[in-house]
C-alpha cells in the first residue's frame, strides 16, 4: 500500500501545533467562542489601538516566554532529514523559526515585530514591550491573573488610563506585524506556498480547523492537483471532505512517531486510501 507521505512532503501548520508550548488554541474543542479584534476595528479608533496594546502588553510575558514543543522539533528533525520541502504555518509564535525550521512562510507574520501603519517602519517586538512597559509602569503586574489567548492578547474589559507609544519614526500609529482577521494575507507569501505545492508530493495539515480561507486554499489547491491531502487534528477541519486520510489525534505525539519511522501513524490508512485513485 502507497503511504501518501513518501516523497515532498509540504506542510501546513495551525494553533494546534503550539498548545503543548502553552499557547491556547481558541478555535480547538472546548474553547469559548470568542472574536479577535478585526484589521477594521483596529485602525478605526485611537480606543481600540489601545484595548489592542493594553492586552497585548500582558499576554506577551506568557507568548514571549513560550518554548518549542516535541511537534515542532519533530517537523525540523523531517525537514533535516529531506521528508519535509516546504512549510506553511499560520501561526505568528515563531516557533518553528525557533525550533530550526528553515523553509518555510509564516503566513500570518510574527507577532515578534511591530510594523508602523503609518510610514511602515519595522521594529521589534521586544522593543515596543519596553516602549510600552516604561509608558504604563506597574501595569503588568496589576493585570498578571488574565487568560491568555493565541494571538498574544488577554481578557481585560479595563484598559482606560493606558498609553500606546506613538511610531518613534514618525509619530504614527503602531500595530504587530500580523494579518488581523479581515485583513488580506500579503500576495508574495501566497505565491511562495502555491510554488511549494507545484513542487509537492503530497500536503500534511496538522494541527489546524482550516476555518479561514488563509489555509483552506491550500488543501483545496493540493486536492485540486491530484495530491494526496493527510490531515492531523483533534476535531472536525473544514478540509476534511477533501482529505485523503483523516487521524484524530495530538499533533506532537503524531509528529514524533512520524519523525522516528513508526509505520502505524497513518492508522486506518489501508481503508482510507479507497478515496485515492
Ligand atoms: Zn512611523
Amino acid at each position: 500500500m502507497a503511504d501518501p507521505l513518501d516523497g515532498r512532503v509540504v506542510v501546513l501548520t495551525g494553533a494546534g501545533l503550539s498548545t503543548d508550548s502553552g499557547i491556547p488554541d481558541y478555535r480547538g474543542p472546548g474553547a469559548p467562542v470568542r472574536m479577535p479584534m478585526t484589521y477594521q476595528e483596529f485602525v478605526a479608533t485611537p480606543d481600540s489601538q489601545r484595548r489592542y496594546w493594553a492586552r497585548a502588553h500582558v499576554g506577551w510575558s506568557r507568548m514571549g516566554s513560550a518554548e518549542p514543543n516535541d511537534g515542532h522539533r519533530a517537523l525540523a528533525r523531517l525537514e533535516a532529514a529531506g521528508r519535509v520541502s516546504f512549510l506553511i504555518t499560520q501561526n505568528v509564535d515563531g516557533l518553528h523559526e525557533r525550533a530550526g525550521h528553515q523553509h518555510m512562510v509564516a503566513l500570518h507574520g510574527r507577532i515578534s515585530e511591530v510594523i508602523c501603519l503609518d510610514c511602515g517602519g519595522r521594529t521589534h517586538r521586544t522593543v515596543m514591550q519596553r516602549l510600552l512597559g516604561e509608558a504604563n509602569r506597574g501595569w503588568v503586574e496589576q493585570h498578571t491573573a488574565v487568560e491568555s489567548r493565541p494571538d498574544g492578547d488577554v481578557d481585560l474589559d479595563e484598559t482606560l488610563g493606558f498609553v500606546v507609544p506613538a511610531c518613534q519614526g514618525c509619530g504614527g500609529r503602531l500595530k504587530p506585524h500580523v494579518v488581523f482577521f479581515g485583513e488580506n494575507v500579503p500576495k508574495h507569501r501566497v505565491a511562495r506556498c502555491y510554488a511549494a505545492l507545484d513542487e509537492a508530493d503530497a500536503l500534511l495539515v496538522v494541527g489546524s480547523s482550516l476555518t479561514v480561507m488563509s489555509g483552506l486554499r491550500f488543501v483545496r489547491y493540493a486536492a485540486k492537483a491530484g495530491l494526496p491531502v493527510v490531515i492531523v487534528n483533534r476535531g472536525v477541519t473544514r478540509g476534511d471532505p477533501l482529505a485523503t486520510v483523516k487521524i484524530e489525534a495530538g499533533c506532537s505525539e503524531w509528529l514524533s512517531a512520524l519523525s522516528r519511522g513508526h509505520e502505524d501513524v497513518l492508522g486506518g490508512l489501508d481503508h482510507d486510501l479507497g478515496r485515492l485513485a
